[in-house]
């Protein structure tokens, strides 16, 4: 065993994550399922990857300059990073975030140096959706970028040139299948062009929560959502700029109660404590290696995102009274 190399700089402890063969998962699949550790990044999330590759981005095109300020609007884990990667380089964050998302969220950013603004949740069409409030915000403050992680493509690029090539080297090559959820759509795209550039066979598969319109976007063509979710941070309703020629192959569509059996399942057998959007990828992963099994590959591997950890929802997803007011099942030892 080769202990991981010393780094020179906080920054490289963003990416390079473990790869994790998950039991559970694969006993009910049939075949290899591997958990990235995103939740081993500085920030906890995968977030971490997109806030450090937009903010070196704005760097090289000379738009944010020494002492600047980073504008993001966020269901939270992107400002999460963003503020871990602007005190690092010596930025100002101002982070807009819809007041529903969790507690330990907004708590996180304000211990990290974020100023934070809540704004109530809205549709995209409405000028008060946290997306067109952080836009306002940038273009009003001096010195200040707009991160817009949905529509900057430097998001999706971190993807293509870091968790792509790790999966690929972690797997030694032999990778057959890859899904995850979108919220920017940055991980699937940006996982799914990496891997399809080393091997074009690889199946890269959308796993879509409930009230999310990507489903139906890539199973027949129409921007279309049915029902709803509490998981934070994934679910998308439009193309974004990140999403546009993803190589979708196949897609799931994973309830919030099959998401959290997932999640109770991995913490309580495997050891692992994980937020709503990594249970659904999981949900996704075992659904895509079943189905790859059942087109006859002999003991396919598939890979799947562990998106942040559960620690940022111990007021909700680990919550008795949070679980029963929303109608989900309650782990047995919360009970
Ligand atoms: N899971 C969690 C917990 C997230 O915060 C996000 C980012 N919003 C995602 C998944 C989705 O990642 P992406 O934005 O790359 O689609």
């Amino acid at each position: 065993m080769t202990a991981p190399a010393a780094l020179r700089s906080t920054l490289d402890l963003i990416g390079n994550t473990p790869l994790v063969l998950l039991k559970g998962p694969s006993e009910a699949a049939g075949c290899e399922i591997w958990g990235k550790c995103e939740f081993a990044n500085p920030g906890a999330s995968v977030k971490d990857r997109a806030a450090l590759w937009i903010v070196r981005d704005a760097e090289a095109r000379g738009s944010l300059r020494p002492g600047g300020t980073i504008v993001e609007g966020t269901a939270g884990n992107t400002g999460i990073g963003l503020a871990l990667v602007a005190n690092a380089l010596g930025y100002k964050t101002v982070i807009v975030m819809p007041e529903t998302q969790s507690r330990e969220k907004m708590d996180t950013l304000r211990a990290l140096g974020a100023e934070l603004v809540l704004v109530p949740a809205a549709p995209f069409s409405n000028p008060g959706h946290f997306v067109h409030t952080s836009r306002r915000l940038a273009e009003e403050t001096e010195g200040a970028i707009w991160a817009n992680q949905f529509d900057n493509t430097a998001n999706r690029k971190a993807h293509i040139e870091s968790t792509a090539p790790e999966l690929w080297e972690q797997l030694e090559g032999r990778i057959d299948g890859f899904t995850c959820t979108a919220g920017t759509g940055g991980t699937i795209a940006g996982v799914g062009l990496g891997l399809k550039a080393f091997d074009e066979s690889v199946t890269i598969a959308l796993t879509d929560p409930y009230g999310a319109a990507l489903y139906n976007y890539y199973a027949c063509g129409e921007l279309r959502a049915e029902g709803n979710s509490v998981a934070e941070g994934i679910g998308q309703s439009r193309i974004t700029a990140n999403l546009e020629g993803a190589p979708i192959d196949t897609q799931f569509r994973i309830s919030d109660e099959a998401g959290l059996e997932w999640v109770g399942r991995l913490l309580h057998e495997e050891g692992l404590c994980l937020g709503l959007s990594s249970g659904i990828n999981v949900g996704g992963a075992v659904a895509l290696g079943k189905q790859l099994v059942a087109t006859g590959r002999s003991r396919p591997r598939v890979a799947t995102i562990l998106a942040d950890t559960g620690f940022r929802y111990l007021s909700t997803l680990y919550d008795r009274e949070w679980l029963t007011a929303k109608g989900l099942p309650v782990f047995p030892w919360l009970e």
